[in-house]
């Protein structure tokens, strides 16, 4: 389990990671040493709190590093690592996949090359135990229609740059398993939402343009869907499959709750009036604008786009005993009082170079 052992977390100091080092220190931890580049999507300002605490530390390297990531196993000794390190936006993989290949996949490699040279010198009581668990997404199956579900034997067919670059990911870590017997563990979920998630992503992007009074951008029809996962639900599963799951094995993550990107935005704009009424807003009210709602704007579709997504979570249910706790509109309004509560962080991460994503901070409507 979690206590009382030492953790390498890659990427905490984006959205998942930094949800996720809080989790472990507050479920006992004997110490997490965090791994990240702080690239755009990443910052200090995420860990905020954290340093008072003699278990954590921050050491900022790439995972594609090798000098580094040999001399950070040494040093740290690991029982586990969970690499959540990513470039993670569909939209910046479609304008420029390069680096999603760098760091996604060859990172990914470097990480595991370290990581393997670290646990085959371990006594073999300790070699028994180590884990290596990489986060990974449901993007990896593709799309589905309106009927079915992903479930871990679904064959791999991703989309976009940002999905096939997360399945060549995930075949490493198989074949690390297979040939080396590195103990792996790959878990796929859905679209995770909650507090310090980047700007550029759909929720915290809607609620910060509304709050300025900006166009809700929305591809397409807005009829995608996508299974929608708390964030804190995702820290547990994962927290679970390090605790018990089988290595070698894949666990599919999914809060079961699918909703469109229309209903999503719409979901936002309803809890936006009864927190901060649009009426009352002096960013709408200075042009003439009297409600969210009217900020909706739909705009041409992205390009690949997968139509829905949808996790059958019934393996990690049954073998590990995990359950989503949050129910998606009290995990919403939770989502988009954190980010109204919380404007210096909005600020402190939209600092430097802060473009919104493809999506951008959208047009005047
Ligand atoms: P994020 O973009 O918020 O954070 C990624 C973090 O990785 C950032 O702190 C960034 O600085 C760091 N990073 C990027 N490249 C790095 C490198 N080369 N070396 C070290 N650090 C690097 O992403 P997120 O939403 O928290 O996603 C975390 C992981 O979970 C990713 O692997 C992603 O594919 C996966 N995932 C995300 C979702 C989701 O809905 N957000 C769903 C399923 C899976």
């Amino acid at each position: 389990g979690l206590s009382m052992q030492t953790l390498i977390v890659t990427g905490g100091a984006g959205f998942i990671g930094g949800n996720f080092v809080r989790h472990a220190l507050a479920h006992g931890a004997a110490r997490v040493v965090v791994v990240d580049a702080l690239t755009y999507a990443g910052h200090r300002e995420s860990l905020a709190g954290l340093e008072e605490d003699l278990r954590f530390e921050f050491v900022r390297a790439d995972i594609g590093d090798r000098a580094a990531m040999a001399a950070l196993f040494g040093r740290v000794a690991p029982a586990a690592v969970v690499n959540f390190a990513a470039e993670t936006h569909v939209d910046r993989s479609i304008d420029d996949p390069l680096p999603f290949v760098t760091t996604n996949v060859l990172g990914t490699a470097v990480l595991l090359e370290a990581a393997r040279r670290h646990w085959r010198a371990l006594p073999e009581a300790q070699r028994s135990s180590f884990r290596f668990l990489h986060v990974s997404t449901d993007e990896v199956y593709g799309t589905l229609g309106p009927e079915g579900r992903f479930s871990e034997t679904t064959p791999y067919a991703p989309n976009s740059p940002y999905a096939a670059s997360k399945a060549g990911a995930d075949h490493l870590l198989r074949a690390w398993h297979e040939t080396y017997g590195l103990p792996v563990l790959v878990t796929n979920c859905s679209n995770n939402y909650g507090p310090w998630q980047y700007p550029e992503k759909l929720i915290p992007l809607m609620v910060l343009n509304a709050l300025e009074g900006r166009a809700l951008p929305i591809y397409g029809d807005g009829g995608n869907v996508r299974d929608w996962l708390f964030v804190e639900d995702h820290c547990e599963g994962i927290a679970r499959v390090l605790e018990a799951g089988r290595p070698g094995e894949h666990y599919n993550i999914g809060g079961e709750c699918e909703r469109s990107n229309l209903e999503v935005v719409e979901g936002i704009c309803a809890v936006l009036e009864r927190v901060r009424p649009a009426a009352a807003n002096p960013a709408l009210a200075a042009r003439g604008i009297t409600s969210y709602g009217a900020l909706k704007t739909f705009v041409p579709d992205r390009p690949g786009h997968d139509r829905r997504y949808a996790i059958d979570a019934a393996k990690i249910r049954a073998e590990l005993g995990w359950a989503p706790r949050h129910d998606f509109e009290a995990g919403l309004e939770a989502t988009v009082r954190w980010y109204l509560e919380n404007a210096g962080w909005c600020a402190a991460v939209t600092r430097d170079h802060y473009d919104g994503g493809r999506l951008g901070l959208g047009a005047e409507p």
